[in-house]
């Protein structure tokens, strides 16, 4: 597929982790456009990933067949509007804003159906290690549909959903989801402390498990309930730990969590 011309509206974090990945995959400096207000903002990126780069909005758009609205959910009305009377041709618009439905970008960008996709990133993006969920509204055409998997895709794993609601659940899992390993993670250095090791330690012992397992879980061919079977004689210390966190109600908490965290997503929208 040949490279489309993508515009960014809003240039900070999340639209340059996903510049540097499209640049990564080999996609052209002047295929890519972005506008942002802040001058520190677009000397940066035009620094990093050498595009160019605008304050107004409009100018960043004009002829792209893919825009990126890249900005927070505050400013996302202001700026539809501010686009409406530049979008007469039609490009696939996509959003990565967290809580805003396609029905509410389709009515700030005024009365013309919209191609819309979207998206649900994570922080991991920032490392290309990201996973995205991703859905288009009905006049998504199969080329947009690919144009978008292909941006989400150049920082990490891009997944379709069939129905908006799930957003919700993608934000419980992925959205939200770095912050619970890293909670473990704190929590599993403060019990090794606790234990006796030096802080460091226990903290790399932590987090070099933590990656370890996950490649494991990412690689292997059974899922992951079989690997931790695999890992847990019976009697063994594994056992002693897992039946502890299985009295403890972990599996109902993480429920718990995920649910509050799939409900307060549904009530932002
Ligand atoms: P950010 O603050 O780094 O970037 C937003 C940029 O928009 C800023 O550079 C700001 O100057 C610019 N901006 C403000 N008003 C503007 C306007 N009127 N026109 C054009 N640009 C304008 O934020 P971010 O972390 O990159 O997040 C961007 C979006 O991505 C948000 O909607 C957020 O919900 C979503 N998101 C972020 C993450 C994440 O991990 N950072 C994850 C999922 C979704």
């Amino acid at each position: 597929m040949t490279s489309p011309r993508i515009a960014f509206i809003g240039a900070g974090n999340m639209a340059a982790s996903l510049i540097g990945g499209l640049r990564a995959k080999g996609v052209a400096a002047d295929a890519i456009r972005a506008s942002d207000p802040g001058a520190e903002q677009r000397a940066k990126i035009s620094a990093e990933h050498g595009i160019q780069t605008f304050a107004q909005n409009a100018d960043a758009l004009a002829g792209a067949d893919v825009v990126v609205l890249s900005v927070k959910p505050q400013v996302m009305q202001a700026v539809c509007q501010d686009l409406t009377p530049h979008l007469a041709h039609g490009p696939l618009i996509v959003s990565i804003a967290a809580g805003i439905s396609c029905d509410s970008l389709q009515r700030w960008l005024g009365p013309r159906p919209q191609a819309i996709v979207r998206c649900m990133p994570n922080t991991p993006a920032l490392l290309r290690q990201g996973v995205s969920g991703l859905f288009a509204n009905a006049q998504v055409s199969d080329t947009q549909k690919q144009q978008a998997e292909q941006l989400l895709s150049a920082v990490g794993i891009a997944l379709w959903l069939e129905e908006e609601r799930l957003i919700d659940a993608v934000t419980a899992v992925s959205g939200s989801g770095p912050a619970y390993f890293f909670l473990l993670i704190e929590a599993m250095t403060a019990a090794g402390q606790q234990l006796g090791l030096p802080r460091e330690t226990a903290a790399q012992l932590t987090m070099q498990t933590a990656l370890g397992a996950a490649r494991m879980a990412c690689e292997s061919d059974v899922d992951a309930a079989e690997l931790r079977r695999r890992v847990t004689s019976p009697n063994g210390t594994t056992e002693a730990a897992i039946k502890a966190f299985q009295a403890g109600g972990f599996e109902q908490l993480v429920q718990q969590a995920l649910n509050a965290a799939a409900q307060r997503s549904a009530e932002l929208a």
